[in-house]
């Protein structure tokens, strides 16, 4: 009997094999400018993913060549310089190899006596202190926003039981039971919060009632009287605020609350103050943009992207919490077959794992560790500024264009407009107009902003977190749109066939 292993059969075929991977995809990151910013996958291709189970394998040069046919050129685009959709980051080539060191050596980051752990260890204390946390804050590298703000919210929703002696790990939130408070335990976030938050209230047994929408001022951030008005309220009705999330860069125009204004108000309610960061927390990394989200380093927690603003490879996101020992208490639990030991490689615990939810977890924070290290953070904080540059130029040309329309302030890198000739700013066909305009953008690979709703109107939204676009980039986006809306305008079976 031959004994069985998946490493290759032939190591020098395999190691050339690699190598072309990785001068592939070099080349593809060198060439993204010449390529189109999406493309559509012709029917044959989609219909590929219907094959059968593969019980024999194809060998790895084959299964390396089906990739780049018909995985590769189909992505949603994100790479180019010319995506600003949603809000996704770009990767870098350092962040895609360190990607792939940390797979090579592939260890377990449930913490362990490694080195690996005191990079992730390390990762944390930049970034809180990056972040203006004091030293001693505890953290956890997770996959997105969305799990980084949930747990940070975890936290939240444990301190707060705890302060009404609810011992949630234990008892749940079940109020109906002996001697526990009646009421709900409720938060807090303007109404411009990202849907991570209901997602997190649905998940935590919270429930989505308990989520307060508190409403925004005209630039879209939270209105701090309304805020007091609703906790107000909720007290005098039995429930019990535990929490208040500011947001710092929404994802709908880029408006951070006055997060100052917010740990006051937190303070003085004694209520936990978490701040959603996903892309807006790296502002503070930028002497010119820090003003915006002062107050930051207040927060009891903040959860934020490491994938966004950070340029690293998906997935990366941090939490952080001020009080380490309050993070560990909302999650470390023990069990015989993980107990740490004085000596040997599980010495110092599994610290990692007590601060979230995930026991085997990968080694993320290679990239950042390696990313920060080698570009430093002086230069990706230039870079942040650039993007809020490019932005605040790309707001001026659409209000200097007769033929374009600014629907919401740009206080960061987010830019909301649409294709409005100012004869007809009232006319509603406009919606279907610029619905068209953003699809025909996106199919003709000129570019890919996405779309959103303001006010009502349907507006196309550039989310500018890409370090690889230029200004050239965006005026060829303003020339397109007025092309493209002038195209579309003339068409009345577009304006009225849709909407
Ligand atoms: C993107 C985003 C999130 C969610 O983060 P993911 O990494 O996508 O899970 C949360 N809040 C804001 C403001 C965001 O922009």
């Amino acid at each position: 009997m031959t004994e069985l292993t998946l490493d290759p059969t032939d190591w020098d075929a395999f190691r050339v094999l690699a190598h072309r991977m990785v001068d592939d995809m070099l080349t593809h990151l060198q060439t993204l400018p010449e390529q189109p910013a999406w493309r559509e996958m012709p029917p044959p291709v989609r219909e590929s993913f219907n094959a059968p189970v593969p019980r024999e394998g194809v060998g790895e040069a084959a299964a390396y060549a089906t990739f780049v046919d018909r995985v590769m050129p189909y992505t949603v685009g994100n790479l180019h310089p010319r995506f600003w959709g949603w809000v996704q980051g770009q990767g870098t080539p350092l962040g895609m190899m360190a990607d792939m060191l940390a797979a090579g050596i592939n260890p377990h980051l449930a913490g362990f006596n490694q080195a690996p752990a005191l990079v992730e260890h390390e990762v944390i204390r930049w970034l809180a202190e990056l972040l203006g946390l004091p030293a001693g804050a505890s953290g956890l590298l997770v996959t997105g926003g969305t799990m980084a703000n949930t747990l940070g919210l975890a936290v939240a929703r444990h301190a707060g039981a705890a302060a009404l002696t609810l011992d949630v790990r234990e008892d749940g939130l079940q109020t109906d039971a002996g001697a526990r408070p009646r009421g709900r335990l409720v938060f807090y976030g303007s109404t411009e919060t990202h849907n991570w938050a209901r997602k997190a209230a649905e998940l935590l047994g919270l429930g989505n009632r308990s989520f307060r929408r508190v409403p925004v001022d005209a630039d879209y951030r939270l209105d701090l009287a309304a805020l007091a008005r609703m906790v107000d309220e909720d007290v005098a009705a039995g429930q019990h605020p535990f929490c208040v999330i500011g947001t710092a860069g929404t994802v709908n125009t880029g408006a951070t609350d006055d997060l100052d204004a917010i740990a006051d108000f937190c303070r003085e309610r004694s209520l936990w103050f978490h701040v959603d960061g996903a892309f807006g927390a790296l502002a503070h990394l930028a002497d010119g943009l820090r003003h915006i989200v002062k107050g930051l380093g207040r927060a009891d927690s903040i959860g934020f992207d490491l994938h966004k603003w950070g340029s690293l490879p998906f997935e990366c996101a941090c939490v952080l919490v001020r009080d380490a020992e309050l993070h560990r208490a909302a999650f470390a639990s023990t069990a015989s077959y993980i107990a740490a030991t004085d000596r040997g490689v599980i010495a110092g615990g599994l610290p990692f794992a007590e601060r979230g939810v995930d026991l085997t977890r990968g080694f993320k924070a290679l990239k950042v560790w390696m990313s920060l290290t080698a570009h430093g953070t002086a230069h990706l904080a230039a870079v942040i500024e650039q993007n809020v540059r490019q932005a605040r130029q790309l707001a001026k040309r659409i209000e200097q264009h007769a033929e374009l329309e600014l629907m919401a302030p740009v206080p960061l890198n987010i830019v909301c407009f649409r294709y409005a000739p100012r004869d007809r700013r009232d006319d509603p066909a406009l919606d279907a107009v610029n619905e068209e305009i953003l699809l025909r953008l996106q199919e003709q690979g000129i570019a890919v902003p996405s779309g959103t709703r303001i006010g009502g109107r349907y507006v196309i939204r550039v989310a500018n977190v890409n370090h690889r676009s230029r200004a050239a980039d965006f005026e060829a986006l303003v020339d397109a749109v007025v092309e493209l809306g002038r195209e579309v305008a003339a068409e009345p079976v577009a304006q009225t066939s849709r909407g």
